[in-house]
Order: C-alpha cells, then structure tokens, then sequence
C-alpha cells in the first residue's frame, strides 16, 4: 500500500481519454474547513490535520478552489448521479451562504443528464431553523454523529472547553426533524460505548428515530498524528490477540478510547440479534445490510468489505486531494485540485496501485480464512497487528469480525434466501 509523494502520478491510459466507453464514478470527501471543528471529540483522527499538512486555520476553502472542485468533479464523471460529500472538521462552520454558493456552482455546471446529490455529515450542534430550511429545499441528506444516550455521547463528544454536547446535538436532530430533513445516525463505536451495544442501538432507533444507521469501529494507531498507515514501525507490530493489540495496556498500539477487538463482535453480535428479530426491513444498518447483499453473491456497497478500494478521495480546504479520507497524510497526498486535472489524479496508476492494494497485501492468514468474501481484510488503515503466524498485515479488528461473521452466518443465509 505504501505511495510517497515521489512516485509520480501517470493517468491511466482510458482517463487520458475523455470518449471512454464506461462509466466514470467516484466519489470524493470535501472538507471545507479542513479540520477545523467547533468540537474537541477524544478521538477524533481528524483535528491534528492542520499541523500535519500545515495549513492555516482561520481560513475554509476559498471561492476559486471551490469552483474548481465543483467544476472538475462534475466534469470528471459520466454516471446517472454525482454525489458530493460534505465533511470535517466541521462543514456547517462555513455558514449557509458558502453552501448556496455550493447548490449555484452545481447548478451552474450539471449536465442535463446527471442528478446532483448532497450529504452533509455534522456533529448537528450548529443546526438551526436556517439551516434546516436550506437542508431541505435542496434535498441534502444529513448524517448526525451520535454516539448513544447522554452518558455514552459525552463520554467523548466534547466542546473546545470540555463541555457535553448531547443537549446540543438534540437541539439540532430536533430542527432537522420539524423540518422534514432526512437524516443517518453515526455512532462512532469506542472503547466505552461497544460495551452497551442494545442502549446505543435502542437509543439510536427508538429515541431518535434513524432509520439509517451507519457503526464506525474507533481504531486509532497511537502516532496515528505523525505516521501514515503502512507507514509503521515493523518491529513494533503485535501479533493479534496479544497483550499490545489490545486498548488499554501501557505499550498498546492503540489509542485507550480505540474499540477493542473482542467487543467490536459482542457490539455486533447483540446489535445484529437486535436488528434481525425487531427491525429487519425497517432499520438500514451500514454493515449488515452490506453482509446480506454480499451473502447473495453481490457486490459489498462498503469500500471497508469490497475487495477493492480507492474510489472514495478526500479533497482538502486547499485543494490538495488525497488517497482516502483516512489516508489524508503528506505519502498519500496525489496532487491539487488548481495544478492537476482532478480525473488525472483519481483514475491514476498509483491510485489504482492504491485501490488494489487492499487485496494484493492481504496476509495468507486472511487469503485462507473462511470469512474473507465478506471481509476482505476490513479496511487497510486497520490493518496494524501480525497474524497468529507473523505476518505483517492483519487487521486490529479480525477476532471481531470473525466472531461477528461466524454467528451471523446462518441468519445471513436466511435473509439472503428469502430476497433471492
Ligand atoms: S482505505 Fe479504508 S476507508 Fe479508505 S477507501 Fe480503502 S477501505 Fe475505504
Ligand atoms: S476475519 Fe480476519 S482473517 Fe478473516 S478476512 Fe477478515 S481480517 Fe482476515
């Protein structure tokens, strides 16, 4: 997986050509405010970004880099629908007037034959009636982060002064409910709140209602603000399972608040049983609804289950586009939005090298592994332990998702059978 900044970008042969006989999707994670937040959350990955790729802070993206955004994404792309994502930092930071000049440059440059599509993922605490208004006239679709019930929420979801933000986030859910906005739950699932999987997924469901819930597992490498994924030190690397790849111990190679292994599958398992015998059909729940289509034979709709990734970039308040959102690191950086042709930089040859690497550095211990069509390793930037034999590659997460696969097999077929 590893690309520094010395390999050169070469387009692919077909991008070079404009006439190209397939279709052109990607998607792309636009940070307007770089990582600028109103919040401070324990564990976010994003809030360092500033010192790590040196940008100012008092600045969101300007009005040139975002026409040239806006312009190239849509250009760049030849599918049905383009989908442009919003995302921290914090994008409502931005205020209202830089998000309709957003929905006037798309209008400005959509085809005829293309659906422009918005999602906007914020922590809510800045949602008001304007907002909402703005939300639903244009048809954004919102992902709130919540990570459960008070006492889960604030655990880690903190304001720049330490303060809770629960109060705060259901201030904004309730806005975007009297106004009609969709929205998708986020829970982040950390060290503490992977221990009371029924109160988070009861909370999330009954309490405020998502019937969009996506479960992000917290997996932070403990210099995960100075090194780049793959960027490790080999000889620091645990063996899964030992006393290290665990949160908590002194030398662990995690962060305390990452999620440990054995608790992503009971949060999984418990979510899951939850899921099946009260809310199937009526509650979408990002990884199990992906387990299903993929235990019917087709293809995952997350990149962290796909064979394959490298299709989901992360463009910068700058411009500067990167590998993946979770790769925004000087070695993954492929260029800038003003200097480079953005479809030059997504459908290159180290961003294919990037993509494919995901299967190509998988360890035999995953090659071999039963799970593996519905696994596919997880996502790379987990991938931070050795396999039981020692080998480099395995992902921090493995006995949980083993444990969570090998449980929801049987009704994973059940399912798959009964929509066949
Ligand atoms: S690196 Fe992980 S998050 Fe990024 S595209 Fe690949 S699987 Fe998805
Ligand atoms: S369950 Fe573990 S061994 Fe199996 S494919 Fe996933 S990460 Fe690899």
């Amino acid at each position: 997986m590893k690309h520094s900044t010395t390999v050169p970008i070469t387009p692919l042969a077909k991008a070079a050509n404009f006439k190209v006989g397939y279709k052109r999707r990607y998607h792309m994670m636009a940070k307007p405010t770089g990582s600028t937040c109103n919040l401070d959350c324990s564990y976010c990955f994003y809030l360092h970004k500033e010192e790590l790729l040196d940008q100012p802070h008092d600045r969101g993206m300007d009005d040139k880099t975002l026409e040239d955004f806006i312009r190239q994404y849509i250009e760049s792309q030849d599918g049905e629908q383009i989908i442009f994502s919003w995302q921290g930092g914090e994008p409502t930071l931005m205020g209202v007037d830089f998000f309709e000049k957003v929905v006037a440059l798309q209008r400005k440059y959509q085809p005829k034959h293309q659906k422009i599509e918005n999602d906007l993922q914020t922590n809510a605490v800045l949602i008001n009636d304007r907002w909402a208004r703005f939300l639903k006239k244009h048809n954004f679709l919102v992902g709130v982060s919540i990570d459960g019930p008070r006492e889960l929420h604030d655990r880690h979801r903190l304001t720049r002064s330490g303060k809770p933000t629960f109060d705060l986030v259901m201030k904004g859910i309730d806005a975007l409910k009297r106004h009609g906005v969709p929205f998708n739950a986020l829970a982040v699932v950390n060290r503490t709140n992977a221990r009371f999987p029924l109160e988070v997924y009861r909370f999330l469901t009954q309490e405020i209602g998502a019937t969009y819930i996506q479960f992000t597992p917290c997996v932070e490498a403990v210099d995960f603000k100075q090194t780049a994924p793959q960027f490790w030190h080999d000889d620091m690397i645990p063996v899964t399972g030992s006393r290290r790849a665990k949160p908590g111990d002194l030398d662990s190679i995690v962060t305390d608040w990452s999620v440990d292994p054995n608790d992503w599958g009971t949060f999984l398992i418990a979510t899951f049983k939850e899921w099946v015998s009260k809310d199937l059909g009526r509650v979408q729940v990002n990884l199990f609804e992906t387990a299903v289509v993929q235990t019917m034979g087709m293809p995952s709709q997350l990149c962290v289950t796909a064979p394959f990734c490298g299709k989901a970039l992360a463009i910068e308040k700058n411009g500067d586009v990167f590998s993946c959102d979770h790769y925004v690191y000087p070695e993954y950086q492929l260029g800038n939005v003003a200097t480079d042709k953005l479809d030059h930089l997504v459908f290159s040859e180290r961003q294919k090298a990037f993509g494919m690497g995901k299967k190509n550095t998988l360890p035999k211990y995953c090659l071999e592994c039963p799970k593996l069509n519905l696994c596919w390793g997880e996502c790379p930037k987990n991938r931070l332990v050795r396999s039981p034999e020692g080998e480099l590659g395995l992902n921090y997460l493995c006995p949980g998702i083993k444990a969570f696969l090998t449980f929801a097999k049987p009704e994973l077929e059940r399912i798959a059978a009964m929509l066949a």
